[in-house]
């Protein structure tokens, strides 16, 4: 494992580069090891890991919880062969990007962002990311666009979603096809089509992660539906909002 206090002064050590896949069978023993269970959310496990470790998605990406999270993922990940890509978004922020060999090029053109850039520029670098990631991550352009809208207007997409999904009756789990990815619409048919189709796949090779993923989708319309993702990134905001004042103060005096 990497010794998290060399990784702290250089996150970039952390880059992998993909290797060749893993068979179903032995990537689920891996990821599903007594070694790691317990230690990493199912959502780590089938979503960020196994489904790109067999190439059901191309590429996955999370906001790790803990410097300890990200270096077991790291860890599972170097022992799959799968490629790792490591930036910052904002000082306090991490983004964990895992992918296989046919993102390889692009992974390594994700930039580092810090907030100490000027605050105007880094709204413009945030929607350039998001952007770049949508491609990465292959998320529907619709649903892109629409979170590269609300960045642009200066509104709250999840704010949006959460009550778009509070009215809506009988929501369909399939369009919360990742953990934290919010659709374009409660009815996004493209968001719709990829959560079917990942289910579709995973039941034609394992009954038992199918199932587990079904439960997966449905908590991440809870997420959104409860405002679980508002209160965490008003928690995030909290902290990066330390540096920003900072900025806004210089700007201030020199004016
Ligand atoms: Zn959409």
């Amino acid at each position: 494992m990497l010794d998290p206090l060399e990784f702290q002064l250089d996150h970039h050590i952390a880059d992998l580069n993909p290797r060749k896949r893993r068979d179903p069978g032995n990537a689920k023993e891996f990821i599903f090891s007594r070694e790691v269970k317990g230690r990493l959310s199912s959502s780590r496990k089938l979503e960020n890991l196994y489904l790109v470790a067999i190439g059901i998605r191309p590429s996955s990406m999370f906001h790790p919880e803990s410097i300890e999270e990200m270096l077991l993922v790291h860890e599972v990940a170097q022992k799959l062969g799968m490629g790792v890509v490591i930036r910052k978004c904002g000082t306090l922020v991490y983004k964990v990007f895992l992918f296989g060999r046919e993102k390889e090029e692009m992974a390594l053109r994700i930039p580092d962002l810090y907030e100490n850039m000027g605050y105007r520029e880094f709204i413009v670098a945030q929607i350039t990311m998001a952007n770049l990631t949508g491609q990465f991550l292959e998320f529907p352009s619709c649903c892109v666009e629409s979170f590269v809208k609300h960045l642009m207007e200066g509104t709250d997409q999840d704010l949006a979603a959460h009550e778009e999904l509070r009215r809506e009756r009988g929501p369909d789990p399939r369009a919360y096809f990742v953990e934290r990815f919010v659709p374009c619409s409660v009815k996004c048919p493209r968001a719709i089509e990829e959560g079917g189709r990942i289910r579709d796949r995973l039941k034609t090779m394992d009954r038992e992660l199918a199932e587990l993923y079904l439960k997966l989708q449905i908590g991440h319309m809870e997420d959104v539906r409860l405002g679980r993702i508002l209160r965490e990134k008003t928690e995030r905001d909290d902290k990066l909002s330390l540096p920003l004042q900072g900025w806004t103060r210089r700007g201030k005096k020199q004016g």
